[in-house]
C-alpha cells in the first residue's frame, strides 16, 4: 500500500494542539466513496480554527485539515466519477468534523464533490476556494434581490482578506462601483488593483452610530466582518437595498436597531457556503468561470507548501493574511 504526506493535528495531553507532516496509509482513511489525489488545497479563516484548536469545529483528533481541495479521481465507488475526472471540494464540514485537504490523499462522500468548473485549472479553482465560492454567493444573492451596477456603489467590508479579495474583484468585473473597507494601512494600490473604486478606512465603521440612519450610500454590500461593522452599515444602505452578511471576523454579535428594516425596507440576507447544495454552487462556480478575470486571481493568490501552513494558521485568525493562500499539497 503507498503511504501519503499529510499535515495532521493532534490534541496533547495539556489540551493544546499542534501539528506535523506526517505520512499515513491509504487504510487510515475515513470511509467515503471516491479517493482523490489532492493537487492543491487553500487557506482559510476556518482552518485557521481548525489548526489552533479554536471555535470547537475539530471533535476527533488525530486530524487532517484543510477545508477545501481540488485534485484527479484516483477510484470511485459512485458512478458520477471515474478515475482522472478533476474534481473540486468545498464545505461539507470536511477538514473540521471530516478529514480534508491539507494531505495528498483524500476520501470523501461523491455527493460533496463538484466537476472542475469547465476553463479553470485545479490550481486556479483553489486561488477561488471557498473564500472565493462564497464571494459568488454573496453577489447572486444580492442580484436576486435586486442588485444591479446602476445601482450604486457596492460596500465589501474585510477587503484584503479572502472573500473581500474575490468579492472585489468579481463585483469590480461586473461593472460594480466597489468600495472596499479595510484595516491595512498601505493595502490602497493591493485593493485598487483588484478594481476597488475607493477605499473606506475601517475605523470609518468601526463603531456603532448613535443615530439608526444615516445617508443612504450603499447600493448594496458584503459583508465579512459581522459585529458594530455590520450594525453601522445597515444603518447606511439605500432603500431596499440588501446586505450579504458572510463573515465574524470583528465579532459575532449584532448591536444593531430594527429601524433600516422598518423605515428602509433593507433586507439581510444570510449566507452559508457550507451546506448549499449542489446545483447552486455549480451555478455559482460557473459564473467565477466566466465573470473572474485571471490576472486579477494571479494578484490576490500566493502558493505555498504545507510546511508553511502551522505557522499562516495563526496569522489568518488575527487578519495578516492577504488575499488568498493555495496550499500546493504534492
Ligand atoms: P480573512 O482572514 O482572509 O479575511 C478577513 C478580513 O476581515 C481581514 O483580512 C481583515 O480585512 C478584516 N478583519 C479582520 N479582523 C477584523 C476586525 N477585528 N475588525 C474588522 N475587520 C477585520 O478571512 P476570509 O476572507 O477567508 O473569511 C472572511 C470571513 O468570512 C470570516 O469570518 C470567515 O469565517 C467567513 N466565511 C464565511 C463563509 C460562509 O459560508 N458564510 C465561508 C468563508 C468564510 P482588512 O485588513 O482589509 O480590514
Amino acid at each position: 500500500m503507498m503511504s501519503f504526506r499529510a499535515l495532521v493535528v493532534d490534541k496533547n495531553a495539556d489540551g493544546t494542539v499542534t501539528s506535523s507532516i506526517r505520512e499515513l496509509e491509504e487504510d487510515q482513511l475515513p470511509a467515503g466513496d471516491v479517493v482523490v489525489n489532492v493537487d492543491y488545497s487553500t487557506l482559510n479563516y476556518k482552518d485557521g480554527l481548525c489548526l489552533t484548536g479554536g471555535g470547537g469545529l475539530v471533535r476527533t483528533y488525530p486530524h487532517v485539515p484543510g477545508v477545501d481541495f481540488a485534485g484527479t479521481v484516483e477510484s470511485s465507488a459512485d458512478a458520477r466519477y471515474r478515475p482522472g475526472d478533476k474534481v473540486v471540494l468545498t464545505g461539507w464540514r470536511v477538514g473540521e468534523v471530516w478529514w480534508g485537504g491539507y494531505a495528498e490523499k483524500a476520501k470523501v462522500k461523491a455527493d460533496w464533490l463538484v466537476p472542475l468548473p469547465e476553463g479553470l485549472t485545479t490550481r486556479e479553482a483553489m486561488g477561488v476556494g471557498t473564500a472565493g465560492l462564497t464571494a459568488m454567493l454573496a453577489i447572486l444573492a444580492l442580484e436576486e434581490h435586486g442588485l444591479s451596477p446602476d445601482r450604486g456603489p457596492v460596500l465589501v467590508t474585510g477587503a484584503t482578506g479572502g472573500v473581500g479579495s474575490v468579492a472585489t474583484a468579481l463585483l469590480a468585473a461586473r461593472g460594480y462601483e466597489v468600495a472596499a473597507v479595510t484595516g491595512r494601512a498601505g493595502s490602497e494600490a493591493y485593493l485598487k488593483e483588484l478594481g476597488a473604486g475607493r477605499i473606506v478606512p475601517r475605523a470609518d465603521l468601526a463603531e456603532i452610530s448613535k443615530r439608526p440612519l444615516e445617508s443612504e450610500s450603499w447600493a448594496g454590500a458584503i459583508d465579512n466582518v459581522g459585529g458594530a461593522m455590520l450594525a453601522r452599515l445597515l444603518g447606511q444602505m439605500k432603500y431596499g437595498a440588501s446586505v450579504a452578511a458572510v463573515g465574524l471576523a470583528g465579532g459575532v454579535q449584532l448591536p444593531a436597531t430594527v429601524i433600516p428594516f422598518l423605515l428602509r425596507g433593507i433586507n439581510l440576507l444570510g449566507i452559508d457556503s457550507v451546506m448549499q447544495p449542489v446545483a447552486r454552487r455549480e451555478a455559482a462556480w460557473r459564473r467565477i468561470a466566466t465573470d473572474l478575470p485571471r490576472d486579477k486571481l494571479s494578484t490576490m493568490t500566493r502558493v505555498v507548501r504545507l510546511e508553511d501552513i502551522a505557522e499562516l494558521g495563526p496569522a489568518i485568525l488575527k487578519g495578516e493574511v492577504r488575499g488568498r493562500v493555495v496550499v500546493a499539497v504534492r
